[in-house]
């Protein structure tokens, strides 16, 4: 059988090496993240079987992560808190958590917790994977875009600002909003690289196949529209 793919993101370091060592031993395949941002990076670019969220991280906090993956992905997710606040589990489980584990726990109530969840998905074999706009498709599990069943080939990041606007179609996103999304809150630079990247998408897409699917609110941002 193929090992179960883990990604943890925690940013206690020695934590961290702790449950990446016992998860091993269980015979998980485990990443390890201690950041928020670079656990979403991990998130966009690989598939996992279940991911392990800190609560509070440095970049993007476990919610925040949870709230964005769930647009696309069924994956079980377990939050890990180091508050015992009923506020933050009732937050956590909002944001599309399956399950939370309070700090410090046992790494048998951890193991225990992630079998009930695998267990759980067992039976949802149904992944909402696919995002779809007019006759435009995105597979987000094998990353691939197809318009009218024909492939586009984009890179990584016409991929991701795609994948953005059609999470959100038919709700205007500003420049900065997408630079926050797309290109991470270190991007330091002009906000034209949104509009660049936006004419390389209209020149794949749009022209490509002679229809129109990103609409621009002059002044504003852009979107993609649903007929
Ligand atoms: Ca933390």
């Amino acid at each position: 059988m193929e090992r179960k793919k883990i990604l943890l993101v925690e940013d206690e370091v020695k934590l961290a090496r702790f449950v990446e060592l016992e998860l091993q031993y269980e015979g998980y395949d485990v990443t390890v993240c201690h950041d928020g941002r670079e656990g979403m990076n991990q998130i966009m670019d690989n598939l996992f079987d279940m991911i392990l969220l800190d609560l509070m991280l440095p970049g993007l906090t476990g919610i925040e992560i949870c709230r964005r993956v769930r647009k696309f992905s069924q994956v079980p997710i377990i939050m890990l808190t180091a508050k015992d606040e009923i506020m933050d589990k009732v937050a956590g489980l909002d944001s599309g958590a399956d399950d939370y584990l309070t700090k410090p726990f046992a790494i048998e109530e951890l193991l225990a917790r992630m079998r009930v969840a695998f267990k759980h998905c067992e039976g949802t074999t149904v992944k909402k994977s696919l995002l779809q706009v007019q006759d435009l498709t995105i597979d987000t599990e094998k990353r691939m875009v197809t318009v009218d069943g024909k492939a586009v080939e984009l890179t990584k990041k016409e991929y991701e600002l795609l994948s953005y606007l059609v999470q959100n179609k038919n709700i205007v996103l500003t420049r900065e909003q997408i630079l926050n999304e797309v290109w991470g809150y270190s991007y330091i630079g002009e906000t034209n690289v949104v509009d660049v990247y936006i004419r390389y998408l209209r020149s794949k897409i749009d022209e490509a196949f002679g229809n129109k699917y990103i609409h621009t609110i002059r002044g504003v941002g852009y979107y993609v529209k649903e007929e």
